[in-house]
């Protein structure tokens, strides 16, 4: 499965986070020849993460434990200050950096050809135009470029709701082994978090985009609470933030003229719309992704359709039943009436988030 003369890769894959970086590998692998392409000048770098996985990715990823910095245990869910509710929720927090810098070494390894420092300005029937003038032409694009993407933007499938998110990394003063979930009619279409990352914590809040203004003071707010109950330090040693998709599952493919595209990942609105946790489903649908456009190289072009109906198959129900978890909240908020009962069914340790006759009211 060569690319013919005419096109500089049969494969080209738009961004290198987990969705690009497994795309990338699962196409390398099938035999296709890939290019990636990363506007980030280095892998993973800023970080814009908390930086916990499930357990289960350990399936996924391997030698996952070799960017794993601490095990986690269980999660604690605190509405309007109450609680902590316990739930175990297995999982590690990780190194993002050493992660995703992981996967496109793993990538590299199967013989794609990541490249950084490279920002696409167009995607386009063929390849993509950078924003230094140059041209790449593929037989089929994968867009895993984020919460923005822009191959997304291309076929029409568009991001249009997202939470907005502000975190700090700051000392922990005491050992920690749950990510702690702070829920609040300040944080509509968010929450804050706390989650331990060995002798430091990544703190953060996020809410919806309207209410995007007040994350600073909101943060501010947490953190001296958590200061004032000795858990956290003063210090703030990184700042970081970025956008989550939070309107649920896209259209993950379409075509460009002759070219096919694929989307993975935030790209598709895989991130979950009431938690943000999107690392898994990137990883998930990237490696799908990266093997159906392979597949359709290698001329089966049903993978393209099966494609699509296999994310829609394993991602849709839990990012359905958030979506209108979400969207309760937001018109409970709009009408004044955001609240601990509405605040409960809004997260997934509660038992009513997961009723579903309140899932259908
Ligand atoms: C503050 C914060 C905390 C989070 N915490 C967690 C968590 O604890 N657990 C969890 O599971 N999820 C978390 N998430 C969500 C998670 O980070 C994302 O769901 C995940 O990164 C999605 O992976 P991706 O590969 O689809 O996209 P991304 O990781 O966003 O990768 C997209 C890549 O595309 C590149 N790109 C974009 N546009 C272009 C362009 N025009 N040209 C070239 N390159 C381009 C970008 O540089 C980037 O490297 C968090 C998100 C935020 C913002």
């Amino acid at each position: 499965m060569t690319a013919p003369a005419a096109s500089d890769c049969d494969v080209l894959v738009l961004g290198l986070g987990p969705a690009g970086a497994s795309a990338a590998a699962a196409a390398a692998r099938a035999g296709a020849r890939v290019i990636g392409l990363d506007k980030r000048a280095v892998p993973g770098l800023p970080v814009q993460c908390a930086e916990f996985v499930p357990l289960s990715l350990g399936a996924e990823v391997r030698d996952l434990a070799m960017d794993v910095v601490q095990p986690i245990e269980a999660m604690a869910s605190y509405t309007e200050g109450d609680g902590p509710r316990l739930d175990p929720l297995p999982g590690h927090i990780v190194d993002r950096a050493r992660f995703d810098a992981h996967l496109v070494e793993t990538a590299g390894a199967a013989g794609a050809d990541c490249r950084f420092g490279r920002v696409v300005a167009e995607v386009r029937d063929g390849g993509v135009r950078l924003t230094d003038g140059s041209t790449i032409s593929a037989r089929v694009i994968v867009g895993a470029d984020g919460p923005h993407s822009l191959a997304g933007r291309a076929i029409g499938s568009v991001n249009r709701v997202l939470s907005h998110t502000r975190q700090i990394t700051v000392p922990l003063r005491v050992p920690h082994r749950a990510t702690d979930i702070f829920l609040s009619a300040t944080t509509p279409g968010g929450y804050g978090w706390l989650f331990p990352k060995g002798a430091v914590a990544n703190l953060g809040i996020g809410v919806d985009a309207s209410e995007r203004r007040w994350l600073r003071i909101l943060l501010e707010g947490l953190h001296a609470t958590l200061v004032r109950e000795d858990r956290v330090g003063w210090d703030v040693l990184a700042l970081t933030g970025g956008a989550i998709p939070a309107g649920g599952l896209l259209p993950p493919t379409g075509s460009l003229g002759a070219t096919p595209v694929l989307l993975a990942g935030d790209a598709c609105g895989l991130a979950n719309p009431i938690t943000g946790a999107g690392i898994a489903s990137a990883v998930i649908s990237g490696r799908m992704a990266g093997e159906a456009a392979a597949e359709v190289l290698s001329g089966r072009p049903g993978a393209f359709a099966d494609y699509a109906e296999e994310i829609t198959d394993v991602f849709g129900p839990a990012l359905e039943r958030a979506r209108r978890r979400r969207a309760a909240v937001m018109a409970a908020h709009a009408a004044g009436r955001l609240g601990p009962t509405e605040l409960r069914r809004s997260w997934i340790a509660y038992e009513s988030y997961w009723d579903d006759r309140e899932a259908a009211a």
